[in-house]
C-alpha cells in the first residue's frame, strides 16, 4: 500500500510516503529555532508554524516521492499523544486531504508510529517483539505482536522521561536545547566513569521494568552546583559521559531483563533517545551477549518524522484495519495501548 503520514505532535511538522516498508520520502521542517530562547517548546508558536509547513510540506514529500496524490492508497495522521493544537493542525490538514481525494483516512498513535518506523529500516517486526521506547515525553518497555493492534506495556518512568533528562541535564550544563544531542556529543570527550552517578529504581525490591530519571538528573545538578560553588571548573564533558552512561546502563540493562523474562528474542529501540550513540553501542554490546537481535533505526528515523506515521498507517492498510471517521479528532494525551482511533461511530 501507498501511504502519506502527517506528523505534527510536537514542533517538527514531518510529511512520509512509503510504499508498504519502502521508504519513498521524508520531508520534514523544524520549528525548534524558534523555540531555542525560550528553552522549550512553546504551544502557540509550534502551530502557528505547522500551519505554515503544512501544504508545503506535503508538496515537497509528493515531489520526493515522484507520486501524484491520487496514487495514494491511504492518508495516516498522528492523532495523538501531543501538543492539542500541534495535533489539530495535522488531523485537519489530513482529514481535507482524505476527504478531497476520497481516500481511507488513519487516525494513528505517535508512540507506536515511533516503534512501526523500523519496518522501513529493518523489515516487518517480528512477532513478538519487545520495544524500549526512549523519547522527551516517554520511557517504556513494551511488549507488541501485531503492531496495529498489540501494545502491553510492562514498565514505565514513573517521573520523568529519558529525554526529559537529557533535556534539563542539558540545561544545568549550559548546552541549550534540545539537550539530547548535545549532551551525546559533548560526551564523546568525557570519561563516563568519572563520576558514579545514581540508577534509579535497579534495588532488588524495585519494580523490574519500570524507571525512574529525577533522582538522577536531581544528583547531576547537585554535583555540578556543589563544583560551581566550591569555585571549580564544571567538567562539561565527563558530566554528559558520566550522565549518559548511567541511563543507558538502567535502559539495556531492563530491556535485556524484559526479553529474558518474557522469552522474546528481538528488541526494537525508538523514540528521540534511540538516536544516542552510546545507548545504541552499549545495547549492541549487552544484547549480542545475550544472544537477543537488536533492531534500531537510523536516528534520523528515530527522532519525530512523517515516515513512522506512514509505516503505521501503511500496516493499517497491509492489515485491513478499518480506517477512522471523517469527524476523527486529535487527543493529546491517547494512551499508549490505542494504537488507532476510530472517529466518532454513526450513533454515538
Ligand atoms: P514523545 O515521542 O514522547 O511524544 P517527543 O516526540 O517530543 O516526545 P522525540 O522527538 O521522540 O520526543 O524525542 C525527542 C527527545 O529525544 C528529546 O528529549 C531529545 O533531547 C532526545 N534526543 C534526541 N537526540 C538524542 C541523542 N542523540 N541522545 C539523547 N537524547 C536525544
Ligand atoms: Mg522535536
Ligand atoms: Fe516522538
Amino acid at each position: 500500500p501507498l501511504v502519506l503520514g502527517i506528523e505534527t505532535s510536537c514542533d517538527e511538522t514531518g510529511v512520509g510516503i512509503v510504499r508498504g516498508t519502502t521508504l519513498l520520502a521524508d520531508a520534514v521542517a523544524s520549528s525548534v529555532n524558534d523555540h531555542a530562547r525560550f528553552g522549550g517548546v512553546v504551544p502557540e508558536i509550534a502551530s502557528r508554524a505547522h500551519l505554515e509547513a503544512m501544504v508545503p510540506t506535503i508538496q515537497r514529500a509528493l515531489d520526493t516521492a515522484g507520486i501524484k496524490a491520487s496514487d495514494l492508497d491511504g492518508i495516516s495522521v498522528t492523532a495523538g499523544p501531543g501538543l492539542a493544537g500541534a495535533l489539530l493542525v495535522g488531523v485537519s490538514a489530513a482529514k481535507a486531504y482524505a476527504w478531497a481525494l476520497d481516500k481511507p483516512l488513519y487516525g494513528v498513535n505517535h508512540l507506536a508510529s515511533h516503534i512501526c518506523v523500523d519496518q522501513l529500516e529493518h523489515g516487518r517486526l517480528p512477532e513478538p517483539t519487545m520495544a524500549l521506547l526512549v523519547s522527551g515525553g516517554h520511557s517504556s518497555l513494551l511488549l507488541t505482536a501485531d503492531i496495529t493492534t498489540d501494545v502491553r506495556p510492562l514498565g514505565a518512568t514513573i517521573d520523568d522521561a529519558a529525554g526529559e533528562a537529557f533535556d534539563k541535564v542539558a540545561r544545568v550544563l549550559g548546552l541549550g536545547f534540545p539537550g539530547g544531542p548535545v549532551v551525546d556529543r559533548r560526551a564523546r570527550e568525557g570519561d563516563r566513569k568519572a563520576i558514579h552517578f545514581p540508577r534509579g529504581l535497579t534495588g532488588p525490591k524495585d519494580p523490574e521494568f519500570d524507571f525512574s530519571f529525577s533522582g538522577l538528573k536531581t544528583a547531576v545538578a547537585r554535583w555540578v552546583e556543589a563544583k560551581r560553588r566550591a569555585g571549580e571548573e564544571v567538567p562539561v564533558a565527563d558530566v554528559a559521559a558520566s550522565f549518559q552512561e548511567a541511563v543507558t546502563d538502567v535502559l539495556t540493562r531492563k530491556a535485556v531483563k524484559a526479553c529474558q523474562q518474557h522469552g522474546v528474542d528481538h528488541l526494537m529501540i525508538g523514540g528521540g533517545v534511540a538516536a544516542n550513540s552510546r545507548l545504541r553501542a552499549m545495547a549492541e554490546q549487552r544484547c549480542e551477549r545475550a544472544g537477543i537481535r537488536l533492531r534500531v533505526p537510523r536516528p534520523g528515523l528515530c527522532t519525530d518524522n512523517g515516515a513512522m506515521v506512514a509505516a503505521l498507517g501503511a500496516e493499517m492498510v497491509w492489515r485491513n484495519r478499518a480506517p477512522s471517521a471523517l469527524d476523527l479528532s486529535a487527543d493529546s494525551s491517547l494512551p499508549l495501548t490505542e494504537v488507532s482511533v476510530p472517529g466518532h461511530q454513526h450513533g454515538d
